[in-house]
């Protein structure tokens, strides 16, 4: 078995706005978390810290 996508690192995200969890993964610079609200289209970012982040859960207001 081999994913197509490969291990792209991805996060959970839940979004207030619609109330609903997905996951977003990283951008292809490897900046940032970016997705969109499956509902309403909101993006999220959510930035990498120079110093690592620990946390795999995030909320966009
Ligand atoms: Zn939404």
């Amino acid at each position: 078995m081999q994913a197509k996508t490969g291990k792209r690192p991805f996060i959970g995200m839940h979004f207030k706005c619609c109330h609903v969890y997905t996951r977003i993964y990283l951008n292809r610079k490897r900046t940032a978390f970016v997705g969109w609200c499956p509902k309403c289209t909101r993006k999220a970012v959510v930035r990498i810290s120079p110093d690592g982040t620990e946390d795999r859960f995030f909320t966009a207001d």
